[in-house]
């Protein structure tokens, strides 16, 4: 059975790009009915935060992305890669090296020197046990190395990108898989090392992860063969890219999931946005669609090589598509924490009724959550302050004229309905022998202080409901 995983390491908040390698794992695993795991890979101690791993599967859970192992604590697990480790120096496929990081510099220097990339020269290899105790004597701390075959060729068949081809030679000679530690002892595993182990004791069947690991991919593949284990699958996910076409990276501004929560959009909007970006249906003009549909359509042959750039305006887009079509009874829980963070005073439970009839005013209208914040604020307070186009509007010949004619009715409407007050419009319209545009306008001008906003009619009778409606048209007319 198909067992893929996410592997984030708590270093940050959960970013866009691993979120969305997170939708690709999940796709995978449920088209397959498989498993999906989650590890955070923590063993890096000085950045690793609690709060970092609290982000991430807060960020997980609100997008819907549900794991059915985990989540495994690669700081939890040290003593499985130690074990590794051991076995691959007890085949000697791995030995201890004394190599200083000044050695190390001085190697990078001379092959700069000669324009070679640079890598390690595996000079520790064959150490005899005299030289060893010798550096021993010198108090060095030795790291461990993996030993790398420059003629080994590594193939894979990615299941994005096709056949890929490495050599030995170009991975940078004897890798290291362990930090330095006394002779005798283990240090502080790597990260290399650490994946492996954890994707063979995991039985992962497929790795799903980011174009940026890509070069990781032979060594790990390498050490799979060392270790004795069947290697898994590999699928490296297109980056996303600026709309410079450039890395999304932490100067783009927002990255991380919780920030795309803060800006309001909803989670199945940005799920189905990151499902798009490296992926289409077999219909590739269905731009919307649950986690669930996506999952039975998805397959590796529709993620595209090149990177995916990132589109606001299309994410907007998405996100307007699932606020407008949203019940009411829903979308005033969306909107109220937004409203109470505004300060706007109200009765969240007394007075649900009304908030659920605002959230349906302006709910077509919103394509972010707290754009509902300026929509309604003229709702909530007392008295508006009219723009300059609205004082334009009032100048207008006729308008003060009607809107004293609607003062002047609505002392018999101790309750406005829709329909009423349609029909007040209507009669002001014929009575005054104007336009119903100019009706319209100089109410919307009175009312709201402003001249575009939310449905004039029924932010009348919302505006009625509070007792707010006369008041403001008589400060509109003074
Ligand atoms: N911890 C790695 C990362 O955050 C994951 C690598 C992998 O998926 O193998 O990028």
């Amino acid at each position: 059975t198909v067992r893929v995983r996410i592997a984030p390491s708590p270093t940050g908040n959960l970013h866009i790009g691993t979120a969305r390698t997170a939708v690709f794992n999940w796709l995978f695993a449920r088209h397959h009915g498989g498993q999906f795991i989650l590890r955070i890979e923590d063993t890096d101690l000085e950045r690793s935060r609690p709060e970092y791993t609290q982000n991430i599967l807060d960020g997980l859970t609100w997008l819907g992305l549900t794991w059915d192992e985990g989540p495994f604590f690669q700081s939890k697990r040290l003593d499985l890669y130690r074990g590794a480790i051991q076995t691959l120096l007890d085949q000697g496929l791995a030995y201890y090296c004394y190599t200083t990081e000044a050695e190390l510099n001085a190697l990078r220097e001379a092959q700069k020197a000669r324009k070679e990339a640079p890598r390690y020269d595996n000079r520790h290899r064959n150490l005899t046990p005299e030289q060893r105790s010798a550096f021993e004597a010198e108090g060095r701390q030795p790291v461990i190395r993996f030993k790398i075959e420059d003629d080994r060729e590594i193939v894979w068949n990615d299941l994005v990108r096709g056949k890929l081809t490495w050599k030995g030679r170009d991975l940078g000679g004897d890798m290291v898989i362990a930090r330095a530690s006394k002779q005798g002892e283990i240090g502080q595993p790597l990260y290399n090392l650490a994946v492996v182990v954890d994707d063979m004791d995991m039985k992962i069947t497929q790795v799903i992860r980011g174009e940026d690991h890509i070069s990781n991919t032979p060594k790990q593949i390498l050490l799979y063969e060392a270790l004795g284990a069947a290697v898994p699958e590999f699928a490296h996910t297109p980056l996303i890219l600026n709309e410079k076409g450039a890395k999304l990276s932490k100067r783009d501004g927002v990255t991380s999931i919780s920030d795309f929560k803060d800006m309001g959009f909803t989670a199945e909007a940005l799920v189905n946005y990151m499902t798009l970006l490296g992926w289409s249906p077999p219909d590739s003009t269905q731009e919307i669609f649950t986690l669930q549909e996506a999952a039975q359509a998805f397959s590796f042959e529709r993620v595209n090589k090149a990177g995916a750039k990132f589109d606001w305006a299309k994410l907007d887009w998405i996100n307007s598509q699932y606020i407008h079509p949203m019940p009411a009874s829903q979308l005033v829980d969306l909107l109220i924490p937004y409203w109470q963070k505004a300060g706007f005073e109200f009765d969240p439970v007394g007075e649900r009724a009304w908030l659920e009839q605002l959230a349906a005013v302006i709910g077509p209208s919103l394509s972010r959550l707290p754009e509902a914040v300026e929509m309604s604020r003229m709702l909530f307070t007392e008295s508006v302050e009219l723009t300059a186009e609205a004082i334009e509007q009032m100048k207008k010949e006729g308008a003060a004229e009607v809107v004293q004619a609607i003062l002047d009715t609505l002392g018999n409407y101790p309750e406005l309905t829709a329909e009423q007050a349609q029909e007040i419009i209507k009669t002001v319209t014929k009575e005054k022998n104007v336009k119903k545009g100019l009706v319209m306008r100089s109410l919307r001008a009175a009312l709201t202080g402003d001249v575009n906003g939310p449905d004039l009619i029924q932010s009348w009778v919302l505006l009625h409901q509070q007792g707010h409606a006369k008041a403001r048209l008589q400060q509109a007319l003074a």
